[in-house]
């Protein structure tokens, strides 16, 4: 019991330590630095694998607010334009499989409001609250999937809540139409549920596309140039990145080991996103830290031979 007591108390003073060595002042510039992908699925009580509650999301956000974490949009990050603060470190938060608990409407005044409780809501109140965390988060929607994982499970609010997330500055991104399992299918399939999932979408926001894709169970299909880019039932696709369900932190879009097609994210269950934040308070070295400049990139000198080349031509290179 004592021990445990020793433990918790450790554990609470490593935190403290880390949020006040962020605290103290910005860390340098360093973006070869590798980047949290977070992946959440549903937002609901009770908390579960898969289930993250509305007010352990929020504490998340508290959480990575606190230790100098930013919202980037991935598809920023993609093209190579880190938009956070100088100092702070970029972070993406993903949704997978467009469950209601994620974004939610509740009657009210004669009308419809965000229900706090979900997802968007919380995130929203979130940013409401602090300004300077951004908005940013990428949503894979299931457009044909059965209840109730349709577009958020309520049919007569489906087009307003994806022109909300697009007016807003979210991403919607492709998921399938209703989370095939890609590595199960030959060509013609595979290329027609990335094609009309794009096409459901645009029902409600004409000329949307999307710009990436997450695999349904992380299964890639037996050629991944099926997933790439390509044209079904009249539509052309293309994915400038792919999205797994695990591997950890992301290298830096600017680091030689980035690979669009193999992006790796993290699951954003207590365990560990635990782990990930204390990685990087261990290994400050490892993390992203932003110049706050998106037409430069600052890196340490000694990791050079760490960049990948060429740099795409709008960005400038400054190595400290
Ligand atoms: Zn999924």
């Amino acid at each position: 019991m004592r021990l445990v007591l020793v433990g918790v108390l450790l554990l609470t003073a490593a935190l403290l330590v880390a949020s006040a060595a962020w605290a103290a002042g910005p860390l340098p510039p360093n973006e070869l630095g590798r980047v949290m992908i977070l992946e959440y699925h549903r937002i609901d009580t009770p908390e579960e694998r898969w289930t993250r509650t509305p007010e352990n999301f929020r504490r998340d956000l508290e959480t990575l607010h606190a230790r100098g974490y930013r919202l980037q949009a991935l598809n920023d990050l993609l093209d190579g334009r880190i938009t956070v603060p100088a100092g702070t470190t970029p972070v993406v938060l993903t949704f997978d499989d467009s469950s209601p608990g994620q974004f939610r409407y509740v009657a009210a005044n004669g009308g419809v409001a965000l229900d706090p409780r979900s997802g968007v809501g919380v995130l929203e109140a979130f940013i409401a609250e602090r300004p300077d965390f951004g908005r940013a988060a990428t949503f894979y929607v299931l457009p044909g999937a059965s209840r109730p994982n349709r577009l958020f499970n309520q049919p007569e609010h489906e087009g307003r809540k994806l022109r909300f997330l697009v007016e807003r500055g979210y991403e919607i991104g492709n998921h399938t139409l209703w989370h095939a399992n890609l590595g199960k299918y030959g060509e013609p399939t595979v290329r027609a549920q990335l094609a009309e999932a794009q096409v459901w979408v645009q029902r409600h926001v004409p000329d949307y596309r999307f710009r990436t894709l997450a695999l349904p169970h992380g299964v890639y299909p037996k050629n991944v140039e099926w997933a790439v880019a390509g044209t079904a039932k009249g539509t052309t696709y293309r994915h400038d990145a792919i999205l797994m369900v695990a591997g950890g932190a992301a290298p830096s879009p600017f680091a030689r080991a980035f690979n669009p097609v193999r992006l790796p994210r993290i699951q954003a269950v207590e365990r560990d996103l635990t782990h990930w934040l204390q990685h990087f308070d261990r290994h400050p070295g490892d993390r992203f830290v932003s110049d706050g400049d998106p037409a430069v990139v600052t890196i340490p000198a000694a990791l050079r031979d760490r960049l990948r080349a060429p740099l795409p031509k709008h960005l400038e290179l400054r190595a400290r």
